[in-house]
């Protein structure tokens, strides 16, 4: 039976070390340090990591500028309202929160925002590590085990997961196999992982007979699905968690996992 990694946990104890860091830098700046988060449509998840990345801000000591657009606003607007931030004393992080609506290039978007105030990591010229890739590594370290040499197993090459993840953890003496929906066999692959990511959002991809037994398991994938009780929603990762628990050595569930720990870091980021 495998040991739960609890996201929850972990994401409390690095926000009590970032309450420092934001009060220093408090005292340094004389003034708090500054979250800018654009949310553009009523999208009701969205609304809902943007409140819990506010609440975040709060409790470490960082000030939050949230400002919501309409969902028929013109990408032009969305960039001027990005280059405001980008000129603002202060701002010290911008957040456009995605997915954006259909007319707009997410890209172009993201390309507007200053290199180091683009604290998702998003944009190819961002000077942070994506948020999410930067939580995989913190929870798999919570573990204590030994990443020189390790074999970790990335399922899912996406810009802002599986590929920088597999850049961290090759700079951290991993050996990282990437795979992805044309990937062969993938469960052969799977079974080699002495770390295995899954980055995908596919309800139970991965079963217990692709993991290695004593792998560590990180589950980023997320799937929503609607609840028996109306306009409620469950929320899945990739992997079997249930049979998956048995033959890992650490696993993350869903909720309560990769989410907390990414918004943790996020405020790092703009901490950093
Ligand atoms: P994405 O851009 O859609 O990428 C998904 C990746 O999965 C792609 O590389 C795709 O391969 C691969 N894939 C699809 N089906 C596959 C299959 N059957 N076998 C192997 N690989 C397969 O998604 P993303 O933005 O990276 O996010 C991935 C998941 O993580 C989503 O569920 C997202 O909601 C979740 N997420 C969670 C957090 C968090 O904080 N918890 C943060 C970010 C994302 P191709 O490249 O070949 O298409």
């Amino acid at each position: 039976m495998s040991k739960i990694i609890d996201g929850r946990i972990i994401a409390e104890q690095i926000k009590a070390q970032l309450k420092q860091k934001a009060a220093n830098f408090e005292k340094e700046k004389g003034r708090k340090c500054g979250l800018a988060v654009i949310l553009v449509g009523n999208d009701p998840s969205s609304e809902i990591y943007v409140l819990n990345k506010i609440k975040a801000c709060e409790q470490v000591g960082i000030n939050s500028f949230v400002h919501t657009l309409k969902s028929n606003v013109s990408q032009e607007e969305v960039c001027i309202l990005v280059n405001t931030f980008n000129n603002s004393q202060d701002v010290d992080g911008i957040l456009v929160q995605l997915p954006l609506p259909e007319h707009m290039d997410q890209a172009k978007i993201l390309e507007c925002i200053s290199p180091k105030k683009d604290v998702d990591g998003f944009s190819p010229a961002s000077k942070h590590i994506p948020c999410t890739a930067l939580a995989c590594l913190e929870l798999i370290k919570s573990t204590g085990a030994s990443l020189e040499g390790a074999h970790a197993v990335i399922i899912g090459r996406s810009h802002i997961v599986g590929r920088p993840v597999a850049k961290l953890l090759l700079d951290h003496d991993c050996t990282v196999t990437i795979t992805h929906s044309k990937t062969r066999d993938l469960a052969t692959l799977t079974r080699q992982a002495d770390i295995l990511i899954s980055a995908v959002g596919k309800k139970e991809l991965v079963t217990a007979k692709m993991v290695k037994r004593g792998a560590i398991v990180i589950d980023v994938g997320i799937t929503r699905q609607r609840d028996v009780v109306p306009n409620r929603f469950k929320i899945f990762g990739d992997v079997d968690f249930d049979r998956v628990k048995k033959v890992a050595s650490h696993i993350t569930p869903v909720p309560g996992g990769v989410g907390p720990v990414t918004i943790a870091m996020l405020l790092s980021n703009v901490l950093s």
